[in-house]
């Protein structure tokens, strides 16, 4: 049993005014496996008080001396991988392969911004004016527990580039891992004040912060709802905000696709990080001329999909993260087949011979509609829904009738054809016939998805303000 007694402020490991202490669960055992002592308002206002006073001389730093920093700041995460994997398999049950990409996510998270940085010329000439592309300020890094490791390392790397000073407040689901992140980021040597961690539960020290003065920026990840609430605090201050949110992706198979191609990847897209995630395909568009085909072979996959023991090499999906995420799930297969979809392959339930742990059936719906709630609604649990259309233009309608707008994959024959579809797509990114992630190119989401976007330059230039100087001829 792991006791987590502090959190990181100002260059130390300091106990809590918050006195609340929060159970953390193995998903797989459902058992208690460590307690966490969480942050309150009171620590948050400590935490943006350090990043504050650090700012004016970090924001000063220079390129070389950032990237000096961000690379030690990789080698320390990459020293601590082997302790990641074990928590991110202990605390949130993911799968072995999944785990071991989880693991290296935020080495790679890190390594992508020092290549942003290096090629980054922070002055700029726009006509008679000078541009300094200035740090906006102390930056709020708001994320949730589907990916811990990764998300707080992305943003931190990307505000410590633009010469941004933090305040971390990941999810408190996550404490195992973030208390490695943070043990790899201290014996890193940043200078004290630059980033702060405080765990602490959302409505209590993410309000703080999005109510803050002195934060003027929030980069959030998590869910729609609580993107809302940040949206409305921080209009008072006018701050900056990048918002990360949910998804209800489609994956439009069309007619010219190769089957034995296409259904791997769809499947791959819907049930990526057990279902627990933003980008998730869960919406599977298939040519009605073809929809027999398609469902034989999608349900022949999901009912081989092995849904159990993270720890198993054999499974695909681990289970959900807690009681609440399983119910949840559980909740809307059953919605789905009140509402009148065919079950195909799964159901309620746990999978077969299994009586504890968050496991859920791997499950495929068919006769969907896209007006019922399970094609509309963000489930975050491997539930897949196919949707059959009558030709292009009604695939392209379907698949843009929807309020989010985060990822979409396009699986074809052709590619130009699957171009030509992509450019339709209300979607922040669209892949054509692979799931691989570009970390040059920006991420995030148009409509209820989000605002602004990570990655890139995209990603650095939304922690920086652009100052222009004109001087008299
Ligand atoms: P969540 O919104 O419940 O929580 C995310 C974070 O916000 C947590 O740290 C939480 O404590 C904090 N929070 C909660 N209420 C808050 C408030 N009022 N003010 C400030 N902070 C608050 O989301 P979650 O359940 O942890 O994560 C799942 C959601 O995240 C899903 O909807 C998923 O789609 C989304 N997500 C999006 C992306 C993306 O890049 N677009 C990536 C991963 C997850």
């Amino acid at each position: 049993m792991q006791r987590i007694d502090k959190i990181y402020i100002n260059g130390q490991f300091v106990t809590p005014h918050g006195e609340e202490w929060f159970s953390l669960y193995n998903p797989a055992t459902e058992e208690v496996i460590g307690q966490v002592r969480l942050a309150d308002a009171e620590d948050a206002k400590h935490a943006i008080a350090a990043a504050k006073a650090a700012l004016p001389a970090f924001s000063r730093t220079s390129k070389a001396e950032r990237i000096a920093l961000l690379t030690r700041m990789r080698d320390a995460l990459a020293a601590r991988k082997d302790d990641l994997a074990e928590a991110i398999i202990e605390e949130y049950g993911a799968p072995a392969a999944r785990s071991g990409w989880m693991t290296d996510f935020p080495v790679m998270a890190i390594e992508s911004a020092i290549e942003q940085l290096k090629s980054y010329e922070f002055e700029k000439q726009a006509g008679n004016a000078r541009v300094l592309m200035t740090p906006v300020g102390v930056a709020g890094l708001i994320t949730p527990w589907n990916s811990d490791a990764g998300f707080i390392c992305g943003k931190l790397a990307t505000a410590l580039s633009a010469g941004c000073t933090a305040v971390i407040k990941p999810s408190e689901m996550s404490a195992l891992q973030t208390q490695i992140v943070t043990e790899a980021l201290h014996a890193a040597g940043l200078p004290a004040g630059v980033f702060n961690i405080v765990t602490g539960r959302g409505e209590v020290v993410g309000a703080e912060m999005s109510n803050s003065n002195d934060v003027a920026k929030i980069s959030f990840t998590g869910s729609t709802a609580t993107g809302k609430a940040i949206l409305r605090s921080a209009a008072e201050s006018f701050k900056r905000v990048t918002l990360e949110l949910g998804g209800k992706s489609p994956t439009i198979i069309l007619d010219d696709a190769n089957i034995e191609e296409a259904v791997p990847l769809a499947i791959a897209a819907g049930f990526i990080n057990s279902g627990q995630a933003c980008i998730a395909g869960t919406r599977i568009l298939v040519p009605e001329s073809r929809k027999v085909e398609f469902e034989t072979a999608l349900a022949q996959v999901v009912s081989q999909t092995h849904s159990g023991d993270p720890r198993d090499q054999h499974t695909d999906i681990g289970p959900m993260v807690s009681q609440k995420q399983w119910d949840r799930v559980q909740h809307y297969i059953q919605l789905g087949i009140d509402e009148g979809a065919r079950v195909l392959s799964g159901g309620v339930g746990r999978p077969e011979g299994m009586v504890r742990g968050w496991c859920v059936k791997p499950t495929l719906f068919t006769d969907v509609r896209n007006d019922m709630t399970i094609a509309r609604e963000e489930i975050f649990g491997p539930v897949l829904s196919i949707i059959s259309y009558r030709d292009e233009a009604e695939a392209i309608t379907i698949a843009n009738d929807t309020q989010y707008g985060l990822s979409a994959l396009v699986l074809t024959g052709n590619k130009a054809r699957g171009a030509r579809v992509a450019e339709q797509i209300e979607s922040g990114r669209v892949l054509i016939n692979t799931l691989e992630h570009e970390p040059k190119a920006p991420f995030g989401g148009v409509k209820h998805s989000g605002i602004g976007r990570e990655m890139g330059v995209w990603g650095l230039e939304a922690f920086l303000e652009p100052k222009a100087i004109l001087a008299a001829k």
